[in-house]
């Protein structure tokens, strides 16, 4: 089945972000997303929250660390991975404890850009996040379509939402074979996954793709 996720979202545990929790995934299930990634820096207080409220909506927990080397993505876990190491040194923890590593916005100049810094850690990632919503201007985003294409690497999108209206503005369709976490983690990390960055809401997104979806549907059946 295809589900939409968003895998990249800040609360307001994050410093700097605003959107409590709670609001998040209300926010996800408003805006037509089957799953959310919890990523706040450096702690997974509302990973862990969020795991514990009703939702319809799939919580994927995780933690984005501020490695040496600039921003890593965990996900799949409650654990809070200790910052400031190499980034190479965090991914190997992490992989070993059986989580999905994304490197979030690897080039953008100035956001703790690990691609910059740590090659080493772009190319034992398992996906690299491409689009990133609020680095959606420059040309750091092909950059990094360049660098998933030449290292083999699966392509995510990031909302990287700091505040509650930009929460699913990163929009993955993962073909997970039940609505699970561990069923979407398992289907990122063999890579079917289509990701798109839009400036326009899920909803609009959803209304456009199910368009298309029955284009090709009457194209095959010729009607
Ligand atoms: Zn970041
Ligand atoms: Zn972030």
């Amino acid at each position: 089945m295809q589900l939409i996720c968003d895998l990249h979202v800040h609360t307001n545990a994050s410093a700097d972000g605003h959107c409590p929790v709670e609001k998040v995934l209300e926010t996800a299930k408003a805006s037509g997303l089957d799953a959310v990634a919890v990523t706040d820096h450096d702690t997974t207080v509302s990973a862990l929250k969020a795991l514990s409220l009703e939702s319809e909506v799939i919580v994927i927990p995780g933690i984005e660390v501020s490695t040496k080397d600039g921003h890593v993505l965990i996900l799949g876990t409650t654990k809070e991975y200790e910052a400031g190491k190499p980034a190479d040194e965090t991914i190997t923890e992490a992989q070993a404890d059986g989580c999905v590593v994304i490197i979030p916005h690897p080039y953008h100049l100035f956001r703790h850009a690990t691609g910059l810094r740590n090659k080493k850690a772009l190319r034992m990632a398992d996906a690299l996040e491409v689009y990133n919503s609020r680095y959606y201007i420059g040309t750091s985003n092909l950059e990094a379509k360049h660098a998933a294409k030449r290292l083999g690497k699966a392509i995510t999108a990031g909302s990287d939402a700091h505040d509650c209206e930009y929460v699913g503005y990163g929009i993955n369709v993962i073909e997970a074979e039940e609505r699970t976490a561990d069923a979407l983690l398992s289907a990122l990390k063999a890579g079917r996954i289509t990701a798109e960055c839009r400036k326009t809401p899920v909803s609009t997104y959803l209304r456009q793709s199910k368009n298309n979806v029955m284009r090709k549907i009457k194209r095959r059946l010729k009607l």
